[in-house]
């Protein structure tokens, strides 16, 4: 079956690792745009060098370019019965232009799972990866300004799709296999068969 599904809430909330276990789930890519931008800097491509440096101030990147990063990616042929967006759309515009993609393909958004949680919680826990993993984009001072930026750009997307009842919320703090199965229950009560 397909499943269309979004993967939305603040930095460190877990999206990333919750979005590979629902990908597994239903068989879906999880298409994280951060991941993209990460591979294109490290790579050096052109979009690469023109996001690094606002990927290192923690602000977002221009819509046009993410938003034509995200048209080539769904339309690769494992996008095709579904996929699951981490980290796109995070901007009005951007849902915008998701709109009119999927509209164009026939195909519409089935969930979008909000990963809720304490800022101060999250905080600590970006702090803690970025040693872990040594994520130069990961200072103090730029985690600090991702959720604001979140706050500000990418919260009132969330409002939109609410009032489209597509949004789903599940707590966010927790172990892995906790929260992964709040969310595998939350799409169960959706219609979505998920057996995490
Ligand atoms: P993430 O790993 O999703 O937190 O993304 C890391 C960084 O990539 C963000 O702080 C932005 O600079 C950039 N980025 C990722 N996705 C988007 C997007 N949808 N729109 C604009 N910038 C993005």
């Amino acid at each position: 079956m397909s499943a269309r599904l979004i993967i939305v809430g603040p930095p460190g909330a877990g999206k990333g690792t919750q979005a590979g276990r629902i990908a597994s789930t239903f068989s879906i890519p999880a298409i994280s745009t951060g991941d993209i931008f990460r591979k294109n800097v490290a790579e050096g491509t052109p979009l690469g060098q023109r996001a690094k440096a606002l990927m290192d101030a923690g602000e977002y990147v221009p819509d046009d370019l993410t938003n034509e990063l995200v048209r080539d990616r769904l339309a690769e042929s494992d996008a095709e019965h579904g996929f699951l967006l981490d980290g796109y759309p995070r901007t009005v515009a951007q849902v915008e232009y998701l709109d009119g993609l999927l509209a164009e393909q026939g195909d519409a958004l089935d969930v979008v799972v909000q990963l809720v949680a304490d800022q101060d919680a999250l905080v600590d826990r970006l702090l803690q990866r970025a040693q872990e993993q040594g994520r130069a984009d990961d200072t103090e001072e730029t985690i600090r300004r991702r959720q604001q930026v979140y706050q500000e750009q990418t919260a009132p997307i969330v409002a939109v799709y609410q009032e489209r009842g597509l949004v789903v919320d599940v707590d966010a703090l927790g172990g892995v296999d906790e929260v992964g199965d709040r969310i595998a229950d939350a799409l169960t009560a959706r219609g979505l068969p998920a057996a995490v």
